[in-house]
């Protein structure tokens, strides 16, 4: 039975929508209509639960999934089942045009329709995860990491840099907070590791998949040793780099010129009442990050809470914590905008000469110390580790995440998390904190087993040529081939559907959206369409169930109307659209096609974002080509903070 639920979220969408004129011309669509009040709250959701069975296709006519999505997922037993967002998408944007907004309520319900009566059973696949995991440290974090994964009753293999001790953490955490805190703070969780098993050495292979990776480790005594994890952590350090000035103030030659992170230990060797002059020096090629700057003004403070004076020449300074800037002032540190020009050894200090960029002004003078500020950078380990295991590094060297905000402690390799300052340099707490959220994802990771039900991507292997585009395409390692086949890893899968739009004999088909239901959906929206409003233009807009999708959401909770002509077809991901339904869109009567991603660099499945540019420009090339108005297709991101765009979009038709 083919049932539709409609929601008149405390009457609002009845306030727009025609629910009469709804019911009535959809009788011969569905086997049942039901109209209810708040079908997200308990009342709603158990009357879906007890009106419908496993054997149900069941399209909601209600709010946005993300909201009724979840709950729905736990009353409802039918799996084909799909929700029509009539408040966001609908009433709550045409609110000016009733007769319109049913008349595209409809062509929406009777989209979903469609959409059930496509879908196949969902795929039951077996999740296996080894629970054991592999923390690549030299990092406090990689401790805490340990540190935590031991509680939660997960086996941990430590694995250090060769010849790495106590000393190592504590150098590598000298940036990170004061000096007795990184030690105190390397000293609890070294203890809290005891139990664990700890290698130092390097990884030298990967094989596997997430749940079940094979790494082949080189020990510090040349031993080969294999093991088998669920999940692989990396902690590698930051490390500190000497400016492109060192050699000119003489650093390494004289013991009056020292590095920021020796600082600390000069204060502590001064006997007490000796005050100092010290001048501290940025490098002025280097544009400093905000770790560095906080660091950097963290210690030029301390030197001054002390008594002793100091000078702060710097060309710029970054810090997120202004507090921090205010601080070092009122504790006496001197600013000035400039730069050392040159620096000469002298009886028990240096003589340095340094202009003053605000004032145009030259001055030297002696100062018992020069102090350094240093760049800091990934460990030098860090690119070779990141070939082996074939995860993305940033422009920096250092380990790329997925998606800064939603992933942070993602690498582009599913299974692989990043904690601590191998991702950027980060203070102590931050990276306890990365430590914590990598541990949570782990478990996660480790913790997957039993059965899941799902929609997959599935290979035709008659129509399969074995080109191998869409091994190459998925950005999760979740194809590969097998004795000649092409065979999906669902453990790894984020059902994406990149791999779809790739594959030039649509040999691979996601169950839940193949080709063949969208391009029927697109004729019957265009037909119905033509029915209920005539010549009325309308467009398409194909969006990413991620960012674009939330962005359009949020154009209906604030109001942002537009013209009710705009069908939006949800992607699981923008990276899946492929010309040919763009094309398909045109066919059908679509005056503009849109594909609407996530910010440039911000796809959740790291590179829907890339290919959907590179697809909608290859069809804006075919139609130039053929003398066709390119600008009849568009791409752009769409985001929850921006809930105009899809308002700017639409109007741009024609
Ligand atoms: S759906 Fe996405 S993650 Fe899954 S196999 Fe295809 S490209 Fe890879
Ligand atoms: S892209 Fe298509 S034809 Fe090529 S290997 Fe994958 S499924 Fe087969």
């Amino acid at each position: 039975m083919k049932k539709l639920f409609l929601c008149t979220c405390n009457k609002t969408l009845t306030q727009t929508l025609d629910f009469d004129r709804i019911q009535k011309e959809l009788g011969d669509v569905f086997d049942s209509i039901h109209t209810h009040d708040a079908l997200c709250l308990h009342d709603g959701l158990a009357f879906i639960g007890s009106e419908t069975s496993h054997e149900d296709s069941v399209v909601i006519g209600a709010c946005t999934s993300q909201i009724i999505g979840p709950p729905l997922a736990k009353h409802i037993k039918s799996d084909m089942k799909t929700i029509v967002p009539l408040r966001e998408q609908v009433a709550w944007v045409h609110k000016d045009d009733p007769k319109g907004a049913t008349n595209k309520a409809m062509v929406l319900l009777k989209d979903g329709a469609i959409q059930v009566n496509h879908m196949a059973p969902p795929t039951a696949v077996e999740l296996h995860s080894e629970n054991r995991v592999l923390v690549v440290g030299g990092c406090i974090a990689g401790l805490r990491v340990v540190s935590d994964l031991v509680r939660l009753g997960i086996e941990v293999v430590l694995l250090e840099p060769p010849e790495w001790t106590r000393e190592n953490y504590i150098e590598a955490g000298q940036f990170m907070a004061e000096s007795k805190v990184v030690k105190d703070t390397v000293r609890d969780l070294l203890s809290s590791c005891k139990k664990v098993k700890r290698i130092q050495g390097s990884v030298t292979e990967l094989s596997g998949r997430a749940g079940q990776y094979t790494v082949t480790l080189k020990t510090e005594k040349g031993k080969d040793e294999q093991i088998l994890v669920g999940s692989i952590v990396i902690s590698t350090a930051s490390t500190q780099e000497v400016p492109s000035i060192a050699k000119m103030c003489h650093y390494g030659k004289s013991d009056r010129t020292l590095v920021i992170s020796e600082l600390t230990d000069l204060l502590s060797k001064q006997p007490a009442g000796q005050r100092m002059t010290i001048l501290v020096a940025t490098d002025p090629s280097h544009h400093q990050t905000t770790v560095e700057g906080s660091y950097l003004l963290r210690n030029v403070r301390m030197a001054a809470e002390k008594g002793h004076t100091v000078i702060l020449a710097h060309s710029d300074i970054s810090t997120k914590d202004e507090d921090l800037y205010r601080s070092a002032r009122r504790a006496g540190v001197i600013f000035v905008r400039g730069s050392l020009e040159r620096v000469k050894k002298a009886k028990d200090g240096m003589v340095c000469r340094l202009e003053n960029t605000m004032e145009s002004q030259v001055r030297e003078f002696k100062v018992d110390y020069l102090v350094l500020q240093t760049h800091l950078g990934p460990w030098s380990g860090t690119a070779r580790l990141a070939s082996v295991l074939d995860v993305d590094l940033d422009q920096y060297g250092f380990i790329k995440t997925r998606y800064a905000k939603m992933k942070p402690v993602q690498t582009s390799r599913r299974g692989i998390f990043i904690a601590g300052c191998g991702k950027m340099p980060m203070r102590l707490e931050d990276a306890l904190v990365s430590a914590s959220n990598a541990s949570l994802e782990v478990l996660k990771e480790v913790r997957k087993k039993g059965e899941r039900r799902g929609w997959i991507p599935v290979v035709d292997e008659e129509r399969c040529d074995v080109c191998e585009a869409c091994i190459n395409v998925c950005p999760n390692h979740a194809l590969r081939l097998v004795d000649g086949k092409v065979t999906h890893v669902p453990l790894n899968c984020e059902f994406c559907g990149i791999c779809v739009s790739v594959c030039p004999t649509r040999a691979i088909e996601f169950q839940a959206h193949s080709k063949e239901s969208l391009l029927v959906r697109l004729e019957e929206i265009a037909k119905n369409h033509k029915t209920l409003e005539g010549q009325k233009p309308f467009s398409l807009v194909y969006a990413c169930s991620e960012c674009a999708n939330a962005s359009i959401d949020q154009a209906g909770f604030t109001g942002k109307g537009y013209p009710t002509g705009s069908y939006v077809i949800q992607f699981p991901c923008a990276g899946m659209v492929s010309p040919i339904e763009i094309l398909k869109g045109l066919a059908v009567g679509a005056e503009r096609v849109t594909v609407a991603h996530c910010m440039p660099g911000g796809c959740h499945h790291q590179t829907g974002d890339r290919l959907s540019e590179l697809v909608v420009e290859f069809t804006r090339e075919m139609l130039r080509s053929i003398n066709q108005d390119p600008e009849r297709v568009r791409a752009t991101y769409m985001i929850a903070a921006q809930p105009n765009k899809m308002q700017e979009e639409v109007a741009h038709r024609g």
